[in-house]
């Protein structure tokens, strides 16, 4: 029997992510499997709201580590709020959601409290004992391993596990007392690279990737960076797409070349880049070379434009591939989107 502690931050506006709706649909199936209890524990300024939303998931027991110090992500208040509920829930397996907050503050937690941890898992299984598939090497290797350490620490990928969903209620939390970090740091903001313009949306169904050729010289001997920004930001906003660059086009900046200014290293997706999960993608301009493709290995159906015939992409590694000047095929798609979004309106 395994004792299961869900342990997540709640938003800035009291509510849950969905990668914590996730995670917890994962604790609550381990918790059954394994004939176990669940017990939930919630850092964050006041966590009530999402222990109302959860209230019927079946924990035995909802902790809380509330206050004002508990609203920002700061590793030192975090892990003191996290180590105080582990303390006192006294599990066998913690997950959580893997996010930038919690992915911080788990391995140190459970070095803390002599556990073991795992990051990007993607899968958890009851087979007689727990076993986990998790990523290795940038995702480039995946292991199923179990481990006879406890408390294990398991922070599960977003898009990994089906959402818990359930009826709300009022959750009975319990405060648990955290020693203070007496920590020095202050939260004064959040310093993006996107200013004003949010272009990476892991919860988006399509993924576009712009690649170097959208700043490159176009048939008519011109360089049209320009309009391929309002292209791209015009097909973002009407379609609501992530945007992923390849590496050559987020490099241009530091060459000084013509450069989108909306793309970032942030958005480069490859083997030295991210690797997004989304159910479709569509490259535009980008040459589809292996390195930049194998940040491709979670996107389902994968269509391409590339004004040659022979690119990477042709090569088996698109679904579809439309021999095609990007420029053109964007320019109608966006006409045909506002001419959706004018009837949808009307
Ligand atoms: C160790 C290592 C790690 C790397 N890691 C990454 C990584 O993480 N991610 C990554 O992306 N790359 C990575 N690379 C680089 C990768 O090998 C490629 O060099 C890079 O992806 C090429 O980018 P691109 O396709 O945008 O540019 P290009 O190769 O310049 O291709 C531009 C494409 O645009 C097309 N094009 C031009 N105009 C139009 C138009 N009007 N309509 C349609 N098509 C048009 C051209 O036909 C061409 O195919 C790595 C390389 C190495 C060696």
């Amino acid at each position: 029997m395994e004792l299961i502690l869900f342990l997540a931050c709640v938003e800035a506006d009291g509510a849950l992510a969905k990668s914590a709706f996730e995670a917890l649909g994962a604790a609550k199936k381990v918790a059954a499997e394994t004939g176990g209890t669940l017990t939930v524990g919630l850092i964050g300024g006041d966590v009530q709201q999402a222990a109302n939303a959860i209230a019927t998931c079946g924990a035995v027991k909802f902790l809380g580590a509330s206050g004002a110090e508990f609203a920002q992500a700061r590793y030192a208040t975090d892990a003191a709020a996290a180590e105080a509920i582990v303390k006192s829930a006294q599990p066998t397996i913690v997950i959580a959601p893997a996010n930038s907050r919690t992915s911080r503050f788990i391995p140190g937690v459970a070095h803390r409290v002599g556990g073991k941890a795992e990051t990007h898992v993607t899968a958890i299984a009851v087979n007689g004992d727990v076993q986990v598939t998790r990523w290795f090497y940038r995702q480039r290797m995946e292991a199923v391993l179990s481990r006879a350490a406890r408390p294990w620490f398991l922070v599960v990928e977003s898009g990994a596990a089906e959402a818990y969903s359930g009826a709300t209620g009022t959750a009975a939390v319990e405060n648990v007392a955290v020693q203070s970090p007496n920590s020095r740091t202050q939260v004064t903001g959040v310093r993006a690279p996107q200013v004003g313009e949010q272009t990476i949306r892991p919860d988006a169904k399509l993924l576009f990737v712009a690649g170097a050729g959208w700043t490159k010289k176009q048939p008519d001997g011109q360089i049209h960076a320009s309009e391929a920004e309002e292209l791209i930001l015009g097909f973002l906003r009407t379609s609501g797409a992530s945007l992923g660059s390849s590496k050559s086009l987020v490099d241009q900046s530091g060459d000084g070349q013509a450069v989108l200014q909306f793309m970032s290293h942030l958005n480069q997706v490859g083997q030295t880049g991210s690797t997004p999960r989304h159910a479709k993608g569509l490259s535009t301009c980008c040459h589809g070379e292996e390195p930049h493709v194998v940040g491709w290995r979670f996107i389902n159906e994968r269509r391409a434009i590339n004004l040659d015939a022979n690119c990477g992409w042709a090569r088996g590694k698109a679904d579809v591939v439309y021999v095609a000047d990007a420029f053109e095929v964007m320019r109608k798609v966006n006409a045909l989107l506002a001419e959706k979004t004018k009837a949808a309106g009307a």
